[in-house]
């Protein structure tokens, strides 16, 4: 199964990850990151299918995609 891993503390929490990705992965926490920022968590990694947008999208290459465990 193809997992994500999002590195919290280069998230600033602009949230285009969540609004690219096809499957609803990705969703928000109330829990900030040292600079402040809210940042994005993977909710329903169970759903990813490994296309790697959120990772293309992300401003901060905040996002890594493993496509094989
Ligand atoms: S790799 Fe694709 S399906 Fe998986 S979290 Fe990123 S955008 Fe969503
Ligand atoms: S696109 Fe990157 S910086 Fe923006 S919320 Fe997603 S992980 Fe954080």
């Amino acid at each position: 199964m193809p997992k994500i891993e999002i590195e919290s503390e280069f998230c600033k929490g602009c949230l285009f990850c969540v609004e690219a990705c096809p499957k609803d992965v990705i969703g928000t926490t109330s829990a900030v990151n040292d600079k402040g920022y809210q940042y994005a968590v993977p909710v329903h990694q169970e759903n990813c299918i490994g296309c790697s947008i959120c990772a293309i999208i992300c401003p901060d290459a905040a996002i890594e995609v493993y496509k094989e465990d």
